[in-house]
């Protein structure tokens, strides 16, 4: 391709007429740049979010872009970084000045001035973030590109624009980004950008756990996600940030008995999972699900390596792995502990199915039983064929059993067939301990099999158990 390529095609939407014409009208010249321009080369498809980069004012850009859309969208001002935003339907449109960055050591903050296109371009991560189309009158589509990032989007490269220790070292979060990238577009970091990013890996610690969160999530949700942590372990990264699973690496022996690297065997079952389910937070239940293992490792002569007790100690890791991150303590992360719970429960099961133990899988994981059964399928990473097939099955006939019991038991909501209020009406009883035992009992009773979840067998058992208990119904 021509160093001086046009790209009108990649604007061929309205908002960028009208983005032009705006600058037009203020004198000053404007182009799109990273992320918008990189996808379009890419053919990623049509990206929602422009970055708009002006040289003079973006706030003002923005305004005036505002002034010529019908509607006038809002335009929200960031004064602290000098950026404006606004919305043009589903389009988000950020507007920057350029600007001339530079950093001292103990923040992600620069001192700013402003500077040309080319000083903006320098600022940029990534040579595939760093391309622009200009969209003056003259050259409207023209790629400008100072720094090679056209061929590097060809051969597959990420690179910094300028020397990559300052690059990493200015903003530490770029590392991440630089291994985000790599696992999003399969991408190879280019050999010295990779090296600064080991030597700089320390400085990750100076960024917020939200930014760092941000762009694990964006790792797991890529379809390859164990590129992404394989690299985060190379380069030094996970140490940092992720203590817990690089805890799960290695294997040891003693008196010739080995267990699995639970580090890779992680990253497998993630891989398998993002095959499946686009549920991040299934995908975290992947990642953390033998978390677990590291704190519970023992060596037993008789039986040989032992996690005893590896799920329940996981699923309380979970809360201070999130807490510490701080993600968010919600449902998301109470799902994420249920999982890692109940991660080994269906493997249990599967040697043999019995309608009980089906009713105590679905009353315990709810809701939530396929999505365990989804991260079991995942957790079959036996490199035996006739093995993986055999585990493969064994879950199938788990499946079609909570089919089958569900449809006929209804355990997945349960709901006690006959109420607390009930039991207190008919034995003339104030709350008191007794009604406890007889709602658990009937509960029992329904998962055990011993009656069906139906209100009249359920009021039966009621009686039965009330005089067990010395209770006479009152008349
Ligand atoms: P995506 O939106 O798919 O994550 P993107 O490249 O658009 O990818 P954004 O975070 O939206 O990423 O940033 C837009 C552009 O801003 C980038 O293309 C890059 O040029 C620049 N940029 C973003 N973050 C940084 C950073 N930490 N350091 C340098 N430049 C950055
Ligand atoms: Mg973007």
């Amino acid at each position: 391709m021509p160093k001086t390529a046009t790209f009108e095609n990649a604007l061929a939407h309205p908002v960028f007429k009208t983005i032009a014409k705006a600058a037009h009208n203020l004198q000053l010249e404007s182009y799109v740049i990273g992320g918008y321009v990189r996808d379009y080369l890419l053919e990623r498809g049509d990206a929602k979010d422009i970055d708009i980069v002006a040289v003079g004012s973006g706030i003002e850009l923005a305004k005036e872009v505002s002034n010529l859309l019908p509607g006038k969208p809002k335009v929200s001002i960031f004064k602290n970084y000098g950026t404006a935003m606004l919305k043009s339907g589903p389009i988000e449109i950020e507007f920057v000045g350029a600007r001339k960055e530079s950093y001292n050591e103990n923040s992600r903050n620069p001192a700013v001035e402003d500077g040309s296109l080319e000083d903006d371009q320098k600022r940029r991560d990534f040579t595939i973030n760093a391309l622009a189309f200009s969209l003056q009158k003259e050259n409207f589509g023209l790629l400008l590109d100072p720094f090679n990032g056209l061929d590097d989007l060809n051969n597959k490269i990420i690179r910094t624009p300028l020397d990559p220790d300052i690059t990493f070292s200015d903003d530490p979060l770029r590392m991440l980004r630089a291994i985000r990238f790599a696992t999003q577009l399969d991408f190879l970091i280019e050999k010295a950008s990779l090296a600064a990013i080991t030597r700089n890996a320390e400085r990750i610690n100076i960024i917020s756990q939200e930014r760092i969160v941000d762009e694990i999530n964006k790792i797991l949700m890529t379809p390859v996600p164990s590129k992404g942590f394989g690299l985060l372990l190379k380069t030094g990264l996970l140490p940092h940030i992720f203590p817990e699973l690089v805890a799960l690496q290695g294997i040891e022996e003693k008196e010739g008995q080995r267990h699995k690297d639970n580090f890779w065997h992680t990253l497998e079952v993630v891989d398998n999972i993002a095959q499946t389910t686009d549920n991040l937070w299934l995908r975290w239940a992947a990642l953390l699900h033998d978390i677990g293992k590291a704190p519970t490792k023992r060596f037993d002569k008789k039986i040989g390596w032992t996690f005893h007790a590896h799920e329940f100690v996981g699923s309380k890791m979970v809360y201070k792995l999130f807490k510490r991150l701080k993600m968010p303590l919600n449902e998301k992360m109470k799902f994420v502990q249920k999982m890692v719970l109940m991660s080994s429960r269906p493997i249990a099961l599967a040697s043999e199915v019995t309608d009980s133990a089906v009713r105590r899988l679905i009353f315990d994981a709810g809701e939530y039983v396929e999505d365990l059964m989804t991260l079991c399928e995942a957790d079959i990473t036996t490199k035996n064929p006739n093995k993986f097939k055999k585990y493969q099955n064994n879950f199938k006939l788990v499946r079609d059993k909570i089919v089958e019991v569900e449809e006929r038991d209804h355990i997945r909501n349960f709901q006690p067939p006959v109420s607390g209020e009930e039991i207190m009406k008919t034995f003339g009883l104030d709350p008191s301990r007794e009604i406890g035992i007889i709602k658990d009992a009937i509960k029992e009773a329904i998962l055990e099999g011993e009656i069906p979840n139906e209100y009249e067998a359920a009021r039966k058992y009621m009686l039965t158990k009330g005089a067990e208990l010395k209770l006479t119904p009152v008349k």
